[in-house]
């Protein structure tokens, strides 16, 4: 196995304040190989953008080391200067200059070649971004997804080794980032590049990145394919971060380990088995497709809220027990708020959390 394009080992970032150093991203390792498109996933504040400056060579490491195609580039004693290191950056506000053409800015940091390569680079990428008509408009006269594909095209310009892009979409509006998140891993592709995206927005990363690591308090927290962290999600944060769900009350049942008893069904449990301990009490994430309506299901919930999202209705159903659960519903059916539905459960297979009680609470009965 070759090296990894980039890799990160037990990496430690953080800020030095009056009171001492703030450490903001503790014990961070991740592996990316070439030609990937990864993602740091996160809530804001959770250290994404700390991080992708550390690659790039603006941040100093307080612990572990930063490696491009096997070379240390960064550790807490040395560091190689960021324009060594030909790592692209494209920011959230990735300011265009306006007084030069599309095709001048795209060239910007081309300066030094040739005119005649200079001219052939920038022409493969305006094609390659979809903008060979438009090479002599100036940013202003562009709209804003245009605008965002010409700062991409400048990043590529250099060829840069590895692309990083911090929330390149947010500035956009929401109908127009799942797209363009779309073309743009489309053209990260066809380019061959290796790139990082950090974005809180589950959308655009499910939508850009081959790998995605989801990021709590500085840490990755489970590195995976967009399909496992949605099936497999490793801990209740990842549960509850990606997709929509809910997390209901089950229990094991006897004498079968991975065979959970809901009070709408039973079940058996998807990926990771919870520890098994004397405690047979579990959280069990349901999605809303992992129910369905049936008149003719004993298990009747009460309808909380009704909410139509063009394809299908959500609904926010309460059980007997209390617990709120969400379930699509493919139809208008004429069910109202307040109305008894019954339900069943659509997956054999359910993801499943050790309950942790609080301390001195009576086990469930
Ligand atoms: P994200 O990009 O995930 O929103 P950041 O990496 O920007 O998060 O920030 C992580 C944490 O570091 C936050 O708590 C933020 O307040 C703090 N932070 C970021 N930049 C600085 C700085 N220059 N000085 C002090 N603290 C900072
Ligand atoms: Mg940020």
């Amino acid at each position: 196995m070759p090296h990894p394009h980039l890799q990160l080992d037990h990496v430690r970032l953080g800020y030095r304040t009056p009171a001492g150093t703030h450490v903001v991203v503790d014990d961070l390792s991740l592996a990316l190989h070439e030609g990937r498109i990864g993602c740091l996933l996160g809530p804001s504040g959770c250290g994404k953008s700390t991080v992708l400056r550390a690659i790039s060579g603006f941040e100093p490491l307080l612990g572990g080391s930063i490696s491009l195609h096997g070379q240390v580039v960064a550790t807490s004693r040395r560091s190689l200067a960021p324009e060594k290191r030909r790592v692209g950056v494209m920011f959230q506000d990735y300011a265009l200059f306006p007084h030069l053409s599309v095709a001048d800015n795209i060239g910007f940091g081309l300066r030094r070649e040739p005119a005649d390569a200079r001219k052939k680079r920038v022409a493969d990428l305006l094609s390659l971004v979809g903008l060979s008509a438009l090479g002599r408009k100036y940013p202003h006269e562009l709209s804003g997804g245009q605008q965002q594909r010409v700062a991409l095209a400048r990043a590529l310009a250099p060829r840069p080794e590895l692309l990083l892009l911090d929330e390149p979409f947010s500035s956009l509006d929401v109908d127009l980032r799942e797209r363009l998140a779309g073309e743009v891993r489309g053209i990260l592709k066809a380019a061959g590049a290796t790139a990082i995206l950090v974005t809180h927005d589950q959308a655009e990363a499910f939508a850009m990145a081959d790998e995605i690591g989801v990021m709590e308090h500085g840490r990755i927290i489970q590195w995976d394919s967009a399909y496992n962290l949605y099936h497999y999600p490793a801990t209740e944060f990842v549960a509850r971060f990606i997709g929509a769900g809910v997390l209901v009350p089950g229990r094991r049942v006897p004498g079968n380990g991975s065979r959970i008893h809901l009070e709408f069904g039973e079940a058996e449990i998807a990926g990771a088995m919870p520890p098994e301990g004397k405690d047979t009490s579990l959280k069990v994430l349901l999605r809303p497709e992992d129910l369905y309506p049936d008149a003719e299901s004993p298990i009747k919930a009460r309808l909380v809220h009704k909410a139509f999202r063009g394809p299908d209705y959500l609904y926010t159903l309460r059980l007997p027990s209390g617990s709120e659960v969400l379930a699509h519903m493919p139809r208008e059916d004429g069910h109202r708020v307040g109305d008894p539905i019954g339900i069943r459960l659509r997956s054999p297979k359910l993801v499943a959390f050790p309950a942790s009680r609080p301390e001195g609470a009576a086990p469930p009965a």
